[in-house]
């Protein structure tokens, strides 16, 4: 009988019971809300957000509701206003083209290549075709592209870099960690990335003003001074009332979730890298599938891997996908023309009105796979898989 793989895709590790017990502390004490603290106590949130800062190598960190609400927070404190464009690569989910949108700005989208990178080429075309000033770079699935070009690009031209590293928080380029190239990073705490707490949001900067502005807007009700990891209290003078209060903090129950699981990031890294090698290693092996080296300055996190399906026509993955899944063995297909769970390709973003032809964007998501690694997931599970994808792909081609 052919072998099936049994364990879900979407099952993450529990939450230890030192944060269960934290949280029920908490609970205990009433005091879920970040500013609703007694004198000389700093709230959860604001432990969290001195432990990030020290762990990401950033001046300033700022806990809010969401990795999306980091991006728009962020995108607000830098700068942007309605009507401004706003570069971002095409390859990337939902919830950036929605936050670019949410602040009345507009996406330019840019091509991507064969390794899931931004084009550089492209990026240039548009750039200079439009003399945009911001840049929202999306880490997708924690493909770091040649951060050092990409950081000279955006200063040469006086383009404020916001990193999304929903995907690549843990992650180093040249022994940089991914998230301090630019003026602002957003990283997402939702149940799929990499620490777990349900939801949530961070973002990072060493930009004193852009980070009174971010606290501001993530809505300190001017309680700013509570903050774990903020600018001076005149930088604030400066700023506070040119700042919207967009409603976003995040509240102490998740930053405890967070803040337990923060000292065990670098380990988790490693543990996701150990079934991503086996994984990586056994589909290159495969005929009929194609995965792109990764650059050796690049650490990732191999919280998910990406592969091109070329030993069929494209018109048959969707087959292969079916074949895999009544196996047991969950991959997605960025190639499909109707957005399904957590994929989207940019032209399924109708809001956003007229959408760019970008046919290098198309091709390459036309034979992209993808599959979710959870830490469930021990190294032989993952050989398991690679058998059974094998094995699904000999009988397709
Ligand atoms: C998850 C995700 C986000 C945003 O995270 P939320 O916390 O769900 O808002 C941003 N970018 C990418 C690529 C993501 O996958």
């Amino acid at each position: 009988m052919a072998e099936r793989f049994e364990k879900p895709f979407t099952q993450q590790e529990p939450i230890s019971e030192t944060a269960i017990a934290r949280a029920a502390d908490i609970l205990r004490s009433g005091r879920l809300h970040r500013y609703n603290v007694v004198p000389g106590e700093p709230s959860e949130v604001a432990q969290l957000e001195q432990d990030y800062a020290a762990y990401q190598g950033a001046k300033y960190c700022v806990a809010v509701t969401s990795g999306g609400q980091a991006m728009q927070i962020a995108m607000r404190a830098a700068g942007v206003r309605p009507g401004d464009e706003v570069l971002t690569n095409a390859y990337t989910l939902a919830p950036v083209p929605g936050a670019i949108h949410a602040v009345g700005a507009r996406p330019l989208l840019v091509e991507i290549d064969q390794a899931w990178h931004i084009d550089m080429d492209h990026l240039a075309a548009q750039a200079d075709a439009s003399g945009a000033r911001f840049m929202m770079l999306s880490l997708m699935r924690g493909h770091l592209p040649d951060m050092g070009a990409i950081a000279a690009f955006c200063e040469a031209r006086e383009i404020a870099l916001i990193e999304d590293c929903a995907h690549t928080m843990g992650a180093t380029w040249a022994g940089k960690r991914s998230g301090n190239f630019g003026r602002a990073a957003a990283f997402s705490l939702q149940t799929y990335k990499h620490i777990n707490t349900g939801e949530g949001g961070l973002l990072t900067t060493d930009d004193a003003e852009l980070a009174a502005r971010a606290i501001v807007t993530s809505g300190s009700y001017m309680l700013y001074e509570t903050h774990g990891a903020r600018p001076d209290e005149a930088v604030f003078e400066a700023v506070k009332l040119e700042a919207p209060n967009c409603s976003a903090r995040m509240d102490n129950l998740r930053a405890a979730l967070a803040r337990d699981q923060l000292p065990r990031l670098d380990e988790q890294v490693e543990r996701w890298n150990a079934r991503y090698r086996v994984l990586f290693e056994g589909f290159s092996g495969i005929e009929g599938l194609e995965l792109p080296r990764r650059r050796q300055e690049e650490h990732f996190v191999g919280s998910s891997i990406q592969f091109h399906v070329k030993g069929i026509a494209s018109e048959r993955i969707p087959e292969f996908v079916a074949a895999a899944a009544a196996r047991g063995v969950d991959l997605k297909w960025f190639g499909a023309d109707r957005p399904q769970a957590f994929t989207s390709r940019y032209d399924s973003w109708k809001y956003l009105g007229d959408l760019p032809d970008l046919p290098q964007t198309k091709a390459v998501l036309a034979t992209t796979c993808d599959m979710r690694v959870p830490l469930t997931f021990s190294t032989d599970d993952c050989a398991q898989i690679v058998r059974i994808v094998d094995d699904v792909m000999r009988q397709m081609r």
